[in-house]
């Protein structure tokens, strides 16, 4: 028998769905679309998709040819690459008046461009569709093919994010077909092909990282010229899924970020509830304008 470690306070958050959250529910079961945000149960939805007007798409299908071990999304043989998605989930944004649309997929490791041929459509029909809007992209690290990543580039994203996920040490036991350099270098690519773009990425905590190793975490990023860092709590979505080995306390994310910005990244969001699309409405403006 496994030991939990109890859940605290500032975790147990309730989904507020009131009508108009269930109405772009039901948008995104007619428009055929997958959401991170309802997939992942994120606790912020509520904020992000009625207050703050972002979400978090996620493309080319709802099976991933990887199998992160801290990840709901589910394994196995991918969909057939639907041309039509970046239409619908243009319209969408537009529906739903976004002000921020995040679009990432599920790993496509299968298809010789991992994707990324529909990935910049999806980015350019939400251009055309809502030209006010920005877009992040989140996508999986292209088995670190930087001609898929030009083709990405090409469509001119707002901001380019792209998960190192967890620590160094960490990195094969929680993304083991994924690679700790690989994504560094990804994001550094991104700098080179589009130094104006801001770049971004994302670590959980509690999965038996050290403080030093969080650190080491940063100063990695930071020597690949990424931007923007954000620091979440990790939490287990289902039995199967990677234990919590800690829960970090509030104060302790504010501590983190704090060591964020003194190192130098242009933005940090740290926190329990943070994820890696949390509060990136504003985001391009605060780090662009530098
Ligand atoms: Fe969606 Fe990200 Fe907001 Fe969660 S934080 S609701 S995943 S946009
Ligand atoms: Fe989940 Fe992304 Fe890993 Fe696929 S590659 S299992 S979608 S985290």
């Amino acid at each position: 028998q496994e030991e939990y470690i109890r859940k605290p306070e500032w975790l147990k958050t309730k989904i507020n769905t009131n009508k108009s959250y269930n109405g772009l529910k039901k948008l995104m079961r007619e428009k055929k679309l997958n959401t991170v945000c309802e997939e992942a149960r994120c606790p912020n939805i509520h904020e992000c998709w009625s207050e703050r007007k972002t979400a978090t798409f996620m493309i080319l299908g709802d099976t991933c040819t990887r199998g992160c071990r801290f990840c709901a999304v589910k394994t196995g043989l991918p969909n057939e690459l639907d041309w039509g998605e970046p239409q619908r989930v243009a319209e969408s944004v537009g529906i739903m008046g976004l002000k921020h649309a995040v679009v990432t997929a599920v790993a496509r490791d299968d298809l010789n461009d991992g994707g990324a041929a529909v990935f910049a459509e999806t980015v350019r029909a939400i251009r055309r569709e809502n030209p006010g809007g920005t877009i992040e992209i989140l996508p999986s690290d292209m088995k670190g093919d930087y001609e898929s990543l030009h083709t990405l580039m090409d469509s001119e994203p707002d901001i380019f994010n792209h998960n190192i996920e967890t620590v160094r040490r960490l990195t094969k036991k929680v993304r083991a077909r994924a690679m700790y350099d690989r994504s560094l270098q990804l994001l550094k690519r991104v700098k080179e092909i589009a130094p104006n773009t801001p770049t971004k990425s994302s670590i959980m905590v509690g999965l038996g990282e050290t403080k030093e190793e969080i650190i080491e975490a940063m100063d990695d990023l930071l020597a690949h010229n990424v931007d923007i860092m954000t620091i979440g709590q990790y939490l287990q979505p289902t039995k199967k899924h990677l234990k919590v080995e800690r829960y970090y306390h509030p104060d302790e994310f504010a501590e983190l970020k704090e060591i964020a910005l003194k190192k130098g990244f242009k933005h940090c969001e740290s926190g329990p509830l943070v994820r890696s699309s949390y509060h990136a409405d504003g985001q391009v403006s605060q780090t662009s304008a530098q």
